[in-house]
């Protein structure tokens, strides 16, 4: 609103569309609800950026080596009113001396997990004030390569946050014929609703546009769901109208010195990103091993 009220000529500027999508939205969060005074929080990284040409599984796949990780355990509940605390999961249930809550904020916006006693007051407030960003990424492959031999191929589509840039992964697999493109905010969540088929349409719209009618239709696509998946709904934390940075740190506080929480959105310089949930997991499992 503010953008438009400064520079009401460029509402309908379709490369203004495609800078405020890619650099703002998909960065910082949904624009039509994104703090104005708060939009450019959040610490960056010197260094050069790199790509894990081998998946960024490899990341927490390492971190996990030699962990006991036991895998699709869906908590439901965490009493913590006696000393042992016990989490439900699965319809089981087990006890701990500590539980570190690392759910994502979608999550507790949902209220997925029953908490007894309640959260404390200032915690639940955080976890609504805060706002969760949605993206989805949609990956496209075909039988042999039709576009151009560069790492990122652009486009300034009519509608914002739609498919306007394609990530060449041929570029760094050259065995893989295939375009990685995205949907922000409204948009991803509107892509929710949406078959393979026809956001398949959509795309190729675009890319004909770019290369030509000729160019054939994809042999095969993968896509996320972030919205509506119920181990997240929604991508990342943002600082949205109603939030204050302080709220990040409500979300990290722990309770009761028993119950710890992690997780990006728990991280106020770096929320929103995958380093800043890394950090926050080693911040609080130092403030539990010092209470060992
Ligand atoms: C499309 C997209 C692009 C992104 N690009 C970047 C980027 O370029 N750089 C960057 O730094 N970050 C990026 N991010 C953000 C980054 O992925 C997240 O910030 C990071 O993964 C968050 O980590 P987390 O540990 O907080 O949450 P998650 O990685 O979501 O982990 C939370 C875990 O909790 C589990 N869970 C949920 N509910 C329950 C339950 N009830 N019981 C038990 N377990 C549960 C989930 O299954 C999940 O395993 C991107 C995110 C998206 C979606």
């Amino acid at each position: 609103m503010v953008f438009n009220n400064l520079y009401p000529a460029k509402v309908n500027d379709r490369l203004w569309k495609f800078l405020l999508s890619t650099y703002v939205t998909f960065d910082t969060g949904d624009l039509n609800n994104l703090s104005s005074l708060l939009y450019n929080e959040g610490e960056e990284f010197d260094g050069d950026e790199y790509i894990a040409t081998n998946g960024y599984d490899t990341i927490p796949n390492f971190l996990a080596n030699g962990l006991d990780i036991q895998l699709n355990q869906r908590v439901t509940q965490i009493d913590y009113s006696n000393s042992k605390i016990k989490v439900t999961h699965n319809g089981k249930s087990c006890e701990a001396d500590y539980v570190l809550v690392s759910v994502p904020l979608g999550v507790l916006k949902n209220n997925s997990i029953q908490f007894t006693p309640s959260l404390p007051t200032t915690k639940q407030n955080a976890i609504q004030k805060v706002g969760m960003n949605c993206v989805n990424k949609f990956l496209l492959t075909w039988n042999s390569v039709f576009w151009d031999n560069e790492q990122y191929i652009y486009y300034t589509p009519e509608v914002k946050d739609k498919f306007n840039f394609f990530v060449n992964v041929n570029k760094n697999n050259p065995t893989v014929n295939a375009l990685m493109t995205f949907a922000y905010a409204d948009y991803a969540r509107q892509t929710e609703t949406i078959t393979d088929t026809q956001i398949i349409d959509e795309i190729m719209l675009h890319l004909k546009d770019i290369y030509g009618n000729s160019i054939p239709n994809p042999t095969n696509i993968l896509r996320t769901k972030w919205q509506t998946n119920e181990n997240s709904f929604g991508a990342y934390s943002y600082t949205a109208v109603g939030t204050e940075m302080q709220h990040f740190n409500d979300l990290a506080n722990e309770v009761n010195n028993k119950l710890f929480f992690a997780g990006e959105h728990t991280n106020i310089d770096y929320f929103s990103t995958a380093h800043g949930a890394y950090l926050s997991g080693i911040r609080e499992a130092d403030k539990i091993i010092a209470l060992l």
